[in-house]
């Protein structure tokens, strides 16, 4: 078994076996780039290590010294020698690059004698002295458990009596007399002589690398990131070559292009006179990598040229490490460099257009967190504010605002030209007008599905949700959190991407829908094959979602068109109507506001599809709460009122009673109010048809499509489908009677799934609602499920994923493939596609690719996510 690879036998593929910086050194190696030569102990021997319950394995060390003969040739020098002393650096390398997590050891090879050596072979005694010291530091570090802050006092202790400003500074003999005491440290610490015998250094330096895989730092980056424990690192033995010979000399890294706003340009920094851990240790600040270029020209000649080489040859942005010795260059690492959201964009697309990407490799690249946080607000957070509270980042964003407690004081608020955040125990449908006149939304209860969360996200707002820490004392009209008492009106600041609640008004800056972006979208929509549409139930909803590109809406929700001030009151007298005759008298002063409404969704989507959904939720939501009722009752009675007031009150009260239903999201709703008062479905047809009369008048391209929502049986859906094709053929004049509409229905009930060829018969779309498909599926409350049970149940890794966030692919998805098959071979042009939060999540999206649906909505904001997360889909 081959244990030990030198930089001429590996290659990039290799990183597996060789780890991320071995295989790149190999890589570049083999490109002709200047690498100092060297070799790599396989993360095979890494696992043979720990197998051994952490043991070198047999034979190992011989396998590193044949190799090391290798360098010793290569450089003219001789490990252990005391005239050219060979000097190597040990480095840990694991194949998934884990920066700065485990350890390396430089200026190996260094004892009482071979410094001596180095000191005559360069003619410095002060660098052969400075390279002493540092291995003693570092190797007492990392293999010897020593805190380098020993070590570092002791420094600081010298420059003190010496009168010296600067490392630099120090000669060569306080180094000497430096030297001493740090053995002395090593003795008194670890019992033992620091070892001069280069073989018995060697030795433990790969021992305590393959031993860094396994230090907690490392231990919890893996965990972070999901890296699997037992791939070990590799080992890479190399040539030193040295930065801190004096002014032609120095250490620096290096990015080929800018890492935070992508820009084409060497980024990078380097400090002269200096080796790599100096860099990291801060001790002096390093200068831009362009002062290079006056400072030593050729070496930032071949720096650049190198770096344009790697970045074709890896087809990425490379961040490199490179050292320049007396002038000349050599690489020592590279790697793709991390990068912020607007510059992974911004690259990707350059990249494309410098020809060396294709477009379908760009839009690959992207990370569906990284355009997470280009679609939002964010909020700049000074690193030494601490938030006050925290909870769950339930709608990405950021918010400023002051404090509201109610919807009705953020909405007054908000009229006034206020900025305010909405800060509530939970939210219902009652407090909508709240929430979208609020920056963002914070409460103390509810989940990632709760009401305020799955709204704000539709409406794109900012949401923190489930803090707990948080109680609210409606009474005296202010927050308490812990000891902090904030009255309403003070100013607080969300970031809500972050879950994180702050005192005060923080600044905020604008999501960017940059050139790039737009460029990127592009290549997206060559790829993509499903359609992307959007949920809004206003025409502003509209106008944004087509803005980012919607190519018609999925889902428009009536229900909360009758939700605003001037409405509700008529929708309650509907409700609260008592026999269909005066039902109808509200339903025709309704009548033309939801015309008005559809009118202008048509006129927002001119050309493209827009479903409308029929009313949907039980009734008693848009009634109030009885207990409220009650209580004005009481009081009313308490003053000695005992007039018409009060027999308002009690009726209502009644029928409110009269509307109470034990499992409502189970009870009265959906297709079974149009079912029961046919007289409602029909005011919103008649609506529809009307609205599209008049749009398809003003020259509007009209394609309205129909939803029936909750259909479990199939004569439900045919019965609702005689009604709409009815009043079509009443309202529509003569001219417009070719227009062409389609009617369809909401797959949510599992029954309709398993239905859908007999369903399919009646209808020209299903659009499945994965918010009730799933809740229905699972048996789930999705109203309790989160704060009740469905934590334990992914803590406890029953459950994956939050399956009202990620579609359940192995039972909703199975029953969406089954209706979308059944479905098709009684209607081939059956046009199928997906409405709830599922649309907007990235694996949800890809199923539906997988599964052959026409189109995903989502909520407007989500439009360019979806489009992308589509189009890698399709990749
Ligand atoms: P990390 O993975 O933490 O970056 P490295 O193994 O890359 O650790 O080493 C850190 C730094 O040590 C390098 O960036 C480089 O500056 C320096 N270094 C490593 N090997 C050598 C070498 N052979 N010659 C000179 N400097 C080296
Ligand atoms: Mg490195």
């Amino acid at each position: 078994l081959k244990r030990v690879y030198r930089f001429e036998e590996g290659n990039a593929e290799m990183k597996n076996l060789l780890g991320g910086k071995g295989a790149n050194l190999a890589e570049m190696t083999a490109l002709g780039l200047p690498i100092p030569p060297g070799f790599t102990v396989t993360t095979e021997a890494c696992q043979a290590y720990y197998a051994a319950g952490g043991m070198m394995p047999e034979g190992l060390m011989q396998e590193i010294h044949d190799a090391l003969r290798g360098l010793e040739t290569a450089k003219s020098a001789e490990f252990g020698g005391v005239n050219r002393p060979l000097l190597v650096s040990v480095r840990s390398g694991s194949v998934t690059s884990m920066p700065g997590m485990m350890d390396t050891i430089l200026n190996l090879g260094l004892n009482d004698e071979t410094v001596k050596g180095l000191a005559e072979q360069t003619g410095n005694e002060r660098f052969a002295y400075d390279c002493y010291r540092r291995f003693i530091q570092m190797f007492g570090d990392v293999v010897l458990g020593i805190h380098s802050i020993y070590f570092e006092r002791l420094i600081e202790q010298a420059r003190k009596e010496n009168g010296r400003s600067c490392d630099q500074e120090i000669s060569a003999g306080e180094w000497k007399e430096l030297i001493g005491k740090y053995k002395w440290i090593v003795e008194d610490r670890t019992g033992q002589p620091f070892p001069q015998d280069v073989r018995v250094q060697l030795k433990l330096a790969v021992e305590a690398v393959f031993r860094s895989w396994n230090n907690m730092r490392a231990k919890v980056y893996r965990k972070a990131y999901g890296i699997p424990d037992e791939q070990g690192t590799a080992v890479n033995i190399q040539a030193m070559v040295f930065g801190n010979l004096g002014t032609g000399s120095g250490t620096g890294v290096l990015f080929t292009r800018n890492p935070s706003t992508g820009e084409r340009e060497l980024y990078g920094e380097y400090l002269a006179d200096a080796q790599g851990e100096d860099v990291v240790a801060g001790v002096r600040t390093p200068r831009p990598v362009s002062e290079l270029r006056e400072e030593l020209p050729l070496v930032y000649e071949q720096l650049s040229a190198a770096a344009g080489l790697l970045e074709i040859h890896y087809r990425d942005m490379q961040d490199i490490e490179f050292t320049a010795e007396n002038g000349n260059l050599y690489l020592l690492q590279t790697r793709s460099g991390k990068r912020t959201a607007q510059a992974s964009i911004k690259i990707a697309v350059d990249l494309t257009k410098e020809g060396i990407l294709s477009k379908e490799e760009a839009v690959s690249r992207i990370e569906p967190g990284h355009l997470d946080q280009l679609l939002h607000r964010s909020i700049a957070i000074p690193p030494e504010l601490a938030p006050i509270a925290k909870g769950l980042p339930a709608s990405p964003g950021a918010a400023v605002g002051l404090i509201a407690l109610d919807a009705d004081t953020a909405e007054r608020w908000a009229k006034d030209g206020r900025k305010v955040v909405l800060v509530s125990t939970e939210t219902s449908p009652d407090d909508i007008h709240g929430i979208l006149a609020a920056e963002g939304v914070l409460t103390s209860r509810g989940g990632m599905t709760s009401h305020a969360a799955v709204v704000a996200r539709g409406m794109g707002k900012p949401c923190v949700c489930g803090c707990e820490a948080l109680s609210i004392d409606h009474a005296g009209r202010s927050v308490r959190i812990g000891e902090l008492t904030l009255a309403e009106g003070e100013e607080i600041s969300l970031d809500a991407s972050g879950g994180l609640v702050f005192r005060g008004g923080l600044s905020l800056s604008d999501p960017e829908i940059t050139p790039e972006l737009l460029a990127l979208l592009d290549y997206a929509d060559e790829i993509r094959k499903l359609r992307i549409y959007a949920n809004a139930d206003t025409p502003n909803d509209a106008r944004k979602a087509r803005e980012f590109g919607a190519e018609g809406i999925g889902l428009c929700r009536t229900e909360h068109m009758f939700f605003s001030g001037s409405r509700l009151p008529i929708v309650q007298s509907m409700i609260l109507a008592g026999g269909r005759e005066e039902r109808m008298l509200y339903l025709d002063r309704l009548l033309p506001m939801q015309q008005a409404d559809f009118e202008d969704m048509f006129g927002a989507m001119d050309g493209l599809p827009v479903t409308i959904r029929l009313l949907d939720p039980p009734l008693h939501e848009f009634l109030p709460n009885p207990d409220q009722l009650r209580e004005e009752c009481r009081k009313l009675e308490e003053a000695g009122e005992n007039g018409e007031e009060v027999r308002k009150l009690k009726a209502m009260i009644s029928k409110v009673n009269e509307l109470r239903e034990v499992n409502p999201m189970l009870g009265l709703r959906g297709v079974r109010l149009g079912i029961l008062f046919p007289e409602i479905y029909e005011m919103q047809i008649e609506a529809i048809f009307k609205a599209a009369q008049s749009a398809l008048r003003r020259g509007v391209d009209v394609h309205p499509e129909i939803m029936i929502p909750l259909v479990g049986h199939p004569d439900e859906l045919k019965r609702m489908r005689a009604l709409v094709d009815d009043i079509g053929g009443q309202v529509l004049s003569e001219e417009f009677r070719g227009l062409k509409y389609r009617v369809g229905t909401m797959i949510e009930v599992p029954r309709a799934a398993l239905l859908a060829d007999t369903i399919a018969q009646h209808a020209d779309f299903f659009s499945f609602g994965t918010n009730d498909l799933t809740q229905m599926t699972f048996g789930y409350s999705r109203d309790d499920a989160e704060g009740k049970f469905l934590n334990s149940y992914l803590d406890g890794n029953i459950l994956k994923a939050n399956p009202f966030q990620v579609l359940d692919q192995d039972g909703v998805g199975q029953l969406i493939e089954w209706a979308v098959t059944r479905g098709k071979a009684v209607k081939s042009f059956l046009k199928t596609g997906i409405c709830g939060e599922h649309g907007g999540d990235r694996e949800s999206i890809s199923f539906c690719h997988r599964t052959g649906l026409e189109y995903v909505s989502c909520s407007p904001y989500r439009i360019p996510f979806a489009r992308i997360a589509a189009a890698q889909a399709a990749l």
